[in-house]
């Protein structure tokens, strides 16, 4: 004999139905002997709550709800069933339906709804669910009955939660069973007390009815039919990532079920587990994938945990103070009031001082909590020997399982610092005793990500997921995400790093997207159905996803989005950028900025600041990690200036390279905002602050290359007007540097703690001499570096480089949140 129950969501449709017949078709044909159990129609016993809550407060819409009911069944009995059988089962339907009414017309009129009445409103889910299918399975040739379980389990009176009576409900069972011959469709989820008031075993309760009859039937397995691939490594409606884990032993599963995972309710590995019948728990929608089999002891060590499981809601309550320290019995006194109150604890912490016990429950128990340990601690409380109990809301407790746990060092290290490095706090640790599970509470609003970011460490060690947040998709973000999308495949397959740019945001419109948004296309989605840019939504938004391993890419040279820097590092989300307003502001920010990130063990990037995609304060970081001392730095660090200045040679006017390379998109539009030295400033400012200097923009000795006219005129028409006047002086500095053999070059200097840039003349024994095209040349003299200084060199402008560097940084923050 083998018990089958196929649970609301297999039952919930005429598709599903008849998916549910085949699979007991298939059993029959293989010569099995079966017996169902069947779950109400999926969404029914919500809807019965719902509609006997209404007549409760006498809301005249309950009558609402239940036309809905009554439509439902109608509606499948209909298709379902052939037209010539229709109307006696509808019949029969009605009548369950008639009495359904009376019950909540009458709890409208009285306006009250005990446990009792609520237990006999809810019965009425299964008991039509096994009459729909049994009439189905009938027609389909398979000879069956529908089995109204509360004949036969018996139990007692706690309404909503009734607790079995094993000896007479096995004997009723057993009795039964001898003596029938069509196949059972049992009602799963409910029983009935001696008296014969209808009683349920609890939400989720028809796996329980299942195992019941197994192990009354002593039967070979129970099959639980449900909508997923069997037990997965955590509930897949959250992590998108979770599997099915091929099998599991019952105190896995029961672990498992116990923190939250809803694809088992936990009462049901009992019956079976003390006769040792296999359950197994299989996909009617995928039936012939294998499932999971929970039996006796473990097998396959593959993974050192087997589940994540979540409770969503618990209250944490702490009761402490130095009255209970060395004082035996108080935690026996605690639990003892608790449970008089019928108060479930789910975890316990006590911390080794003994001067605090901490321990979560269920939020709709904390007044019955309150109230326990206010009575049983009364006297210490006044003396003030125990302080009030506090309590703490909006949580939820993640659990990882698995009996591998207990053979396995550093489990609890892992599952800490995924949720450390993703600025998750814990607010309280436990493991059990049985070293089968290690739970911690954080706060609700983190549970999906917390969920995600350790299903991806245990589960996925080698297989990482990064979320992307771009703003700005000008040339270096448009050359960003079209990089990412080339290289997409490539850092998959070889780094096992999926990028997963989930929000993009230009001037005018932004886009989210969960699963993604797709890089082949994203303009045209961003324009079709992205909505009006608020930065400050974005941001918002970004947040509230609260996604693990996140980064906020910030591609404009904006001071609107730097002022969101803090709050975005403050969320735990790290920071990549090309923007050099934040590191060349105000010291003070810049400063809580590097602190922000290290306090939450994220980074702050920012290399393109100096050099584009040149590996430059990535250099002057680890020469100063590693013990070095910078002495100073000289460096050409402008692309547009050194083009300028090495296209420059006398053969054309000065104003006339400058047209050029403003023509040709060298420069910014107003070609005096690289002219007039402040961007060197900054990037010279930046590298003197990564050196360790406190030093402000106008700290930046910047020796002015252009008179002030130029730098003053109206217009950028005007501005080439002056600057033409002043063709003749540069030509002289540069005819007398060329009768020396030298170059003029732009050159940025930190020395004894001095920043400064100015127009140099340089020789060819000066190594920024050569210098070519736009390329950047830094030169850093260190204690190491002493004799000859460590100098790089190469392209420090354009959009591919500066994309390219970003991108990089993207890859280096990926691997450090491993
Ligand atoms: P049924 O109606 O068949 O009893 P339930 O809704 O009670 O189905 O349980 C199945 C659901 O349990 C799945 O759809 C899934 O979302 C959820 N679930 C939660 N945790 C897990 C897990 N670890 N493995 C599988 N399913 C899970
Ligand atoms: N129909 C009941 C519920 O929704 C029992 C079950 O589905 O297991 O809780
Ligand atoms: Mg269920």
């Amino acid at each position: 004999m083998k018990v089958l129950k196929f649970g609301g969501t297999s039952v919930g449709s005429v598709e599903s139905i008849r998916g549910v017949a085949a699979i007991i078709m298939d059993k029959k044909a293989a010569g099995e002997e079966i017996a169902v159990v069947n779950s109400a129609m999926g969404g029914i016993t919500n809807m019965l709550i719902d509609a006997a809550e209404r007549a409760c407060e006498s809301d005249a819409t309950y009558k609402e709800v239940f036309a809905e009911i009554e439509q439902k069944h109608i509606d499948t009995v209909k298709v379902l069933i052939d037209i010539e059988a229709q109307s006696n089962i509808i019949a029969q339907i009605k009548l369950l339906l008639n009495e359904l009414e009376d019950i909540l017309y009458g709890v409208s009129l009285i306006k009250e709804l005990s446990p009792r009445t609520q237990d006999l409103i809810l019965s009425f889910g299964e008991r039509l669910g096994s009459l729909l299918i049994s009439s189905f399975l009938n027609q389909c040739g398979v000879q069956s009955e529908a089995l109204d379980a509360r004949n036969l389990i018996l139990t007692d009176k706690t309404f909503g939660g009734a607790k079995v009576d094993f000896e007479e409900t096995n004997y009723n069972i057993a009795q039964h069973f001898k003596k029938c011959e069509a196949l059972q469709v049992i009602t799963g989820f409910i029983g009935a007390t001696d008296r014969g008031a209808t009683t349920t075993l609890g939400r989720g309760g028809s796996d329980y009815t299942a195992a019941i009859f197994a192990a009354a039937l002593n039967a070979e397995s129970v099959e639980i039919w449900t909508d997923v691939d069997g037990v997965m490594t955590s509930d897949p409606r959250v992590v998108s990532e979770a599997f099915s884990l091929p099998s599991l032993s019952y105190e896995e599963a029961m672990e498992i079920s116990h923190f939250g995972a809803k694809v088992i309710y936990p009462p049901t590995i009992q019956p079976v587990y003390s006769k040792n019948i296999p359950i197994f728990i299989k996909n009617t929608f995928n039936p012939e994938f294998p499932g999971t089999k929970i039996s006796q002891g473990t097998n396959g060590k593959n993974y050192p945990i087997k589940g994540i499981s979540t409770i969503k809601d618990v209250s944490l309550l702490n009761l402490q103070g130095s009255g209970m320290i060395g004082v035996s019995g108080v935690s026996s006194r605690l639990f003892s009031a608790l449970a008089r109150y019928s108060v479930n604890v789910i975890l316990i912490t006590q911390a080794s001082s003994e001067h605090s016990i901490c321990f979560a429950i269920d939020p709709k128990d904390r007044p019955a909590a309150e109230q326990a340990i206010e009575e049983e601690f009364h006297t210490e409380i006044l003396s003030r020997k125990i302080d009030p109990v506090t309590v703490e809301e909006n949580l939820s407790v993640m659990a990882i399982i698995g009996e591998n746990m207990r053979h396995t060092p550093g489990i609890s290290g892992k599952l800490f610092s995924s949720l450390g490095k993703n600025g998750i706090n814990v607010a309280a640790i436990a493991q059990g005793a049985s070293e089968l599970n290690v739970s911690a509470v954080i706060p609700k609003r983190d549970l999906h990500k917390a969920l995600n970011s350790v299903h991806e460490s245990f589960f996925l060690s080698n297989h990482k997921t990064i979320n992307l947040f771009v703003v700005g998709t000008g040339l270096i973000g448009g050359t960003l995400l079209e990089q990412i999308q080339r290289q997409a495949a490539t850092l998959l397959e070889k780094q096992h790093l999926r990028l997963k740019v989930v929000g993009i945001a230009r001037s005018s419109k932004m886009l989210f997207d969960d699963n993604g948004i797709d890089l082949s296309d994203w303009k045209n989605t961003l324009d079709a159905t992205g909505e009006a840019t608020d930065l400050d939504l974005f941001v918002e938004k970004m947040k509230t996803l609260n996604l693990s391993n996140s980064i906020f890419v910030d591609n404009t040279s904006s001071a609107e989005v730097i002022k969101h820097y803090y709050s975005i590092l403050d969320a735990s989300v790290s920071i990549t950028t090309p923007n050099k307003l934040a590191s060349s502001g105000p010291y003070v920010y810049y400063e809580q900025l590097q602190k922000t990130a290290f306090r939450h063990g994220i980074k702050y990037l920012f290399e393109t600041n100096v050099g584009a995609g040149l590996p430059v304060l990535t250099t002057l970081n680890d020469l100063r990690d590693s013990g070095d001392e910078i002495i100073s730095i000289e460096g050409v660090l402008s692309g547009t200036l050194s083009f300028i200045f090495n296209t420059y040679d006398g053969s054309v006017p000065f104003s006339q390279v400058v047209k050029d390379a403003k023509a040709k998109g060298f420069t910014e539009p107003d070609p005096r905002d690289d002219l007039n030295g402040m961007d060197v400033a900054r990037k010279i400012l930046i590298l003197s602050r990564e050196a360790g200097h406190v030093m402000e923009i106008g700290d930046v000795d910047i020796v002015p290359l252009l008179p002030e006219q130029c730098l003053n005129a109206p217009s950028v028409d005007a501005f080439f007007t002056e600057l033409e006047k002043f063709d003749k002086d540069i030509e002289t500095q540069r005819q007398e540097a060329e009768a020396d053999g030298k170059v003029l070059r732009i050159i940025a200097s930190l020395e004894d703690g001095k920043a400064k840039l100015s127009l140099q003349a340089v020789g060819p024994e000066n190594p920024f001499y050569g210098l070519s095209g736009s390329d950047n040349m830094i030169s850093f003299r260190t204690n190491r570096y002493d004799e000859r200084p460590l100098v790089i060199k190469g392209p420090g402008a354009g959009a591919e480089v500066t994309a390219a560097g970003v991108f990089a940084e993207i890859i280096s923050i990926s691997n450090f949140l491993a």
